[in-house]
């Protein structure tokens, strides 16, 4: 059995729709098939909830926005009698009568309830329309196989529950192909939850380990993993072939390409993950599985926006040793903020984290209570894996950097915006 992944990107219009179809349709043995919200749904989803929670905007305005964008796909594709139109509207209306109530004073609790029916759109309409087309497959609302705690915005899934639920829904006895969502969960007693925004890759290595997949391939907009966004630098090269190791290094340097939680659950059974495209899925793009010989790997960049480089200095004038420290990162827990890039003196620790937290500026207060804080939000991260000295001089120019940090395989440079 394979998983197939589909995100945003592949699903957001009705040649996309089309097109997953076609690459679903040439496959031949069990499948699953796990879809994103399509195209920007989730940014949509994210300013109803905002809407609704904080009443910042017209919910009215936005659910428009939401029935009329897929809508017009859905026009694309099915007849005017078809019945999936039905059945948009019967999520419309659930989704009406979560924004009728009156809100809990969770706000993520709230954001899962609202997002999530990105998801459950995007799944009722692939998988009507390759019904349509004559591929049978059944849907799956993965909710109910794929449990987790109750941390909204970023569950932990219960692997052993999941498992034995899974493997119950996915049985392959009465049907070949399944279509289920990417991105959300749902508890023990039946809330809904999310794995955290691009969560939808997490989901298809998640079933991947929990089904013993053959592979998975996760179809993208790009070729396969390259080394630099392409967006960003048009020479990039699709790497063909890494290592589990190297992908969960690119993706926590913040590859966009993957998801950080990816690779662990593919990894931990040798199930090989495919990044291909679906513009071209012919080409054979990247693999990443286990790899016991050495690969020269060209340098990679990762360029890192919306970070923040912090300089603290206790007020005390202590030395920067383990008592401070271990009070700095106990701050940076708290605040679930991502530690990037970090080097000290003795009496100073600089670093880097990623500053799009709503709870930033509390942060920033709750150091100053011991610290001497010097911050600067304008700042990237430009970490080059493989890095050569020629590579360093083309991407880092003549740009001085704030601070610099060079490790065996990885050169890191912060540098102002
Ligand atoms: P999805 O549609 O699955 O959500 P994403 O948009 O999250 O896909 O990821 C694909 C995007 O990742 C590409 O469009 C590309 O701009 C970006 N990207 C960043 N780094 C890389 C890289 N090293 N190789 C390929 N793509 C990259
Ligand atoms: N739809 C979700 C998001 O945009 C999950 C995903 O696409 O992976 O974050
Ligand atoms: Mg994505």
């Amino acid at each position: 059995m394979k998983i197939f992944k589909f995100g945003g990107a592949s699903v957001k219009n009705a040649d996309g729709v089309r097109n997953l179809a076609a690459i679903v349709e040439r496959e031949e043995g069990e499948l699953v098939v796990v879809v994103s919200a399509m195209g920007k749904t989730t940014n949509l989803l994210e300013t109803l909830c905002d809407a609704y929670f904080h009443r910042r905007g017209d919910t009215d305005v936005i659910m428009r926005r939401l029935r009329e964008y897929h809508r017009d796909i859905m026009r694309e594709l099915f007849a005017a009698d078809d019945a999936v139109y039905g059945e948009l509207e019967e999520l419309l209306a659930l989704l009406d009568g979560v924004l009728a109530g009156e809100s809990a004073m969770c706000y993520d609790y709230e954001y899962d309830r609202i997002v999530s029916f990105g998801e459950l759109i995007s799944t009722t309409i692939v998988s009507a329309y390759l019904r349509r087309e004559g591929v049978d497959n059944r849907f799956v609302d993965v909710r109910r196989c794929l449990k987790t705690d109750a941390s909204y915005r970023n569950a932990n899934v219960d692997l052993e529950l999941s498992g034995a639920l899974c493997r119950g829904v996915f049985d392959f006895q009465s049907e070949r192909i399944y279509v289920t969502q990417g991105f959300i969960a749902g508890t023990r007693t039946n809330q809904t939850t999310t794995l955290g925004r691009e969560g939808s890759d997490y989901t298809a290595a998640l079933l991947a380990n929990l089904l013993d997949a053959e592979s998975v391939t996760i179809w993208k907009d790009v070729p396969g993993v390259m080394n630099a966004d392409p967006k960003e630098y048009p020479q990039a090269k699709v790497i063909g072939r890494m290592s589990y190791k190297e992908a969960i290094e690119l993706s926590h340097f913040g590859a966009k390409v993957i998801h950080p939680k990816t690779i662990k659950p593919i990894q931990n059974k040798r199930i090989p993950l495919y990044v291909k495209s679906f513009l071209y899925p012919e080409v054979e793009g990247t693999v990443i599985a286990e790899v016991d010989e050495p690969l020269r790997l060209p340098p990679i960049l990762i360029n890192k926006g919306g970070q923040c480089l912090l300089t603290l200095t206790p007020r005390d004038f202590s030395f920067i040793a383990e008592e401070k420290l271990s009070k700095i990162f106990a701050v940076l827990a708290k605040y679930k903020l991502k530690l990037n890039l970090m080097q000290n003196s003795a009496i100073s620790f600089s670093f880097c984290v990623d500053c799009n937290g709503a709870l930033f500026e509390a942060f920033i207060r709750e150091l100053q209570e011991e610290f001497e804080v010097l911050y600067n939000r304008d700042v990237r991260l430009l970490t080059i894996r493989h890095y050569t000295e020629a590579a360093i001089r083309e991407i880092v120019g003549d740009r001085v950097p704030l601070v610099e940090q060079r490790s065996r395989l990885t050169a890191q440079f912060v540098i102002q915006n």
